[in-house]
């Protein structure tokens, strides 16, 4: 009866979104933390109904007025943001391709959106949608969906794609420390091609099969993945903050499930993506080095691509550059009419980000105005269902 409920709920749920299909955003401002120095005067003020907020200046006078689908103020822990976003995330296991970004400057809370910490109240919106998607492929068990699932996870740094998760073995077995323990797969050319169907995939990219069966099992599964990213990472670079902020991460879930009843087979994806930092980098300072020139150059390529993908949607033009960037290029299918789109716009509360705030609320706020038309549900008929 529960898992019938829950089935319909969901149902409801995603036919609401099929009527709405345009791209959501939600904003999320963090709190003061220790280093932001005398936290009083915040530049953002989040309305008590959770969808506007205002931003001020130095000056106490208010900038703008701003509405989206969801405003969460500093007080919003991870498992509220997480309430907002779970059956969007759950939508994968009925066969949509399911993308959420975070976007915003460099230490507003992006990564912390996503990724989190630790294993507790801390962890972010990666393992706590792997944990509710394990629960409900078991529940979804009993009623002959079997499913199968696999994580990547690829970094976009310079508009060369990397995969983080080479140094691992096929069924998620704990990374080995270097790169040198696992010679065949270090630094394979990855590209972005093209399947029978016309959808994106990266050829080369590890994918690491997460086990469906036993909960535990598929979490322990996934620490491995983070972990072994964090190392990739760390291992190739010696200033990690500095390229992470510059770099774009897509954490990858590839969910098929099959209907041992009736043959159905769908495939879903989910897509998490914590995105490079918005802020404009200084271009004097970048001149005078050849590599940061090139990084600014990159960065600033792929978010504005990703501003030009939105705003040709919005405008309705039949032609979308896409193929302009490698993150625009990797994540075409969701953010063509077949997918979904959830854009998270992180925001400092300081007055000293007061302006980049308000750059990037009015990013989001064009972002907002995208309508992706209906998305589709991936779904093909096999001979032979019951065995
Ligand atoms: P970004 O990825 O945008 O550069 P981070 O996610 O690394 O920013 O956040 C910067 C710092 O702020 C980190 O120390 C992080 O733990 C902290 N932080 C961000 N958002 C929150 C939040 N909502 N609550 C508590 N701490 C946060
Ligand atoms: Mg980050």
């Amino acid at each position: 009866q529960v898992i019938k409920g829950e089935k319909l709920r969901r149902k409801m749920h995603n036919r609401i979104q099929e009527l709405r299909g345009n791209i959501r955003v939600f904003v999320r401002t963090r709190p003061f933390l220790p280093g932001d120095g005398d936290g009083v005067d915040s530049a953002v003020d989040v309305s008590p109904d959770g969808q506007s907020l205002q931003i001020y200046d130095k000056t106490g006078k208010a900038e703008n007025n701003f509405s989206f689908d969801k405003a969460f103020p500093p007080s919003s822990g991870q498992d509220a943001v997480f309430e907002e976003v779970s059956e969007f995330v759950q939508s994968a296991l009925d066969g949509f391709h399911v993308c959420l970004f975070s976007y915003g400057q460099t230490g507003s809370g992006k990564t912390h959106t996503m990724q989190g910490s630790g294993n507790g109240q801390m962890r972010g919106i990666i393992p706590r949608a792997v944990e509710q998607i394990l629960e409900q492929v078991n529940l979804l068990g009993g009623q002959n969906w079997k499913y199968t699932m696999s994580a990547s996870f690829l970094e976009i740094y310079n508009e060369e794609l990397k995969d983080l998760l080479v140094n691992m073995g096929p069924n998620g077995e704990a990374a080995p420390n270097t790169t040198k323990n696992n010679p065949n797969k270090k630094n394979p050319k990855l590209a972005i091609k093209r399947n029978a169907e016309g959808k994106s995939f990266v050829d080369n990219l590890s994918a690491i099969n997460i086990d469906t069966t036993d909960a535990d099992l598929g979490m322990q599964q996934l620490e491995n993945v983070m972990n072994s990213a964090a190392r990739t990472r760390s291992v190739a670079c010696t200033n990690m903050n500095a390229q992470s902020s510059r770099s774009h991460s897509v954490f990858m879930l590839h969910l098929t499930g099959y209907n041992t009843e009736d043959g159905t087979v769908i495939s879903g994806a989910l897509n998490l993506c914590d995105l490079a930092g918005s802020e404009r980098l200084d271009r004097s300072g970048a001149g005078a080095d050849a590599k940061r020139l090139k990084e600014t150059q990159a960065i600033n390529k792929s978010l504005s691509c990703l501003g030009d993908v939105f705003s040709s949607l919005a405008s309705g033009n039949s032609h979308v550059p896409y193929r302009n960037s490698k993150l625009t290029y990797l994540l075409q299918d969701c953010l063509s009419g077949d997918g979904k789109a959830l854009m998270f716009v992180n925001l400092s509360p300081t007055m000293q980000s007061a302006h980049e705030s308000l750059c990037s609320l009015r990013f989001a706020q064009r972002v907002s105005q995208v309508e992706l038309g209906k998305p589709t549900k991936h779904v093909q008929y096999k001979m032979g269902g019951k065995k």
